[in-house]
């Protein structure tokens, strides 16, 4: 069989701790949040490369989002990853999970050749996990979710993904082409290679695309091909934390807390 090609998903998001929420437009409010990678994707990402190690072929990284996702994911190429494809156009902006994923699968297509697409679990902004199988759908592949290992069988073009389910592991094997979602934390990325790391400012390892490079239809791309909208935000109540100090002999102690118990359960 020749070499494998793999394409991993990423995207570029605002970092958790920094965001809040503009209650006037229900946006998420990223003025002051800084970026970076996804980073379950970046477990994605270290997978694919890992592949390449073992069997060789190349890995590409393909992204939807604005032009200043270029420079986070400049990155890849430095740990190794051959090219970027960046689907970037105001005419993709607004797209709900739907669009996102037909989307990005129109531009998988375009590509051409790939055998098998990696995602990360979940963005850590949308957080919806629907990337993964929505994108399995559109291109009408096989996948499989939440993997920490994948084995490949070259020769028989199918792959083993393994997942932790409670009390043990699943291993599921399917054909490729597939789309799988990997597991948050299940590697550690490795460090940009040093010996490669003026990839970085390369201008030929990139490739941005809008709607005009890219066969879509126009009514299956941003705000108009999405069907979902956010009708409304409310913060969740905090739950308030009792406090109370019991005091006395160890006894008394004990059974103050037996009686707090008793009234919980
Ligand atoms: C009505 C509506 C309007 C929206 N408008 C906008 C908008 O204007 N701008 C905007 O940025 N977002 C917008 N969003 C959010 C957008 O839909 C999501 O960012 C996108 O669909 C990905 O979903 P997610 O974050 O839940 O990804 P998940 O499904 O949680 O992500 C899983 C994995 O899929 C891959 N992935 C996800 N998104 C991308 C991507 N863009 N490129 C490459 N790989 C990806 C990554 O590997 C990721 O780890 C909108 C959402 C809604 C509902």
């Amino acid at each position: 069989m020749p070499d494998i090609r793999i394409v991993v998903c990423m995207k570029v998001t605002p970092k958790p701790e920094e965001v809040g929420v503009d209650y006037s437009t229900n946006l998420l409010d990223r003025a002051n949040a800084r970026s970076e990678i996804n980073p379950p994707d970046m477990n994605a990402l270290e997978l694919a490369l890992s592949l390449k190690d073992i069997h060789g072929g190349r890995v590409d990284i393909l992204s939807m989002g604005p032009p200043f996702f270029e420079p986070f994911l400049r990155v890849g190429l430095a740990m190794g990853a051959e090219r970027i494809f960046l689907l970037s156009d105001p005419a993709f902006g607004g797209a709900d999970t739907l669009a996102t994923t037909y989307t990005l699968a129109r531009g998988i297509d375009h590509i051409g050749g790939v055998d098998l697409v990696l995602c990360g679990e979940e963005s850590s902004d949308g957080a919806t996990g629907q990337v993964p199988p929505g994108l399995a759908e559109w291109l009408s592949w096989n996948q499989i979710t939440l993997v920490d290992r994948i084995v490949l069988d070259k020769d028989k073009h199918l792959i083993n993904g393994r997942r932790e389910v409670p009390g043990g592991v699943e291993v599921l094997q399917t054909s490729l082409p597939a789309v799988v979602s990997v597991k948050t934390a299940s590697n550690e990325p490795r460090f940009m290679n040093y010996r490669i790391k003026e990839r970085v400012f390369s201008e030929d390892l990139v490739t941005i695309w809008g709607e005009s490079d890219i066969e879509v239809e126009k009514t299956m791309i941003g705000l108009t091909g999405s069907p979902t909208m956010v009708s409304g935000l409310a913060q969740a109540p905090s739950r308030e934390r009792r406090q109370e100090y019991l005091t006395g002999t160890v006894e008394q102690i004990t059974q103050g807390l037996v009686a707090l118990l008793n009234e919980l359960v």
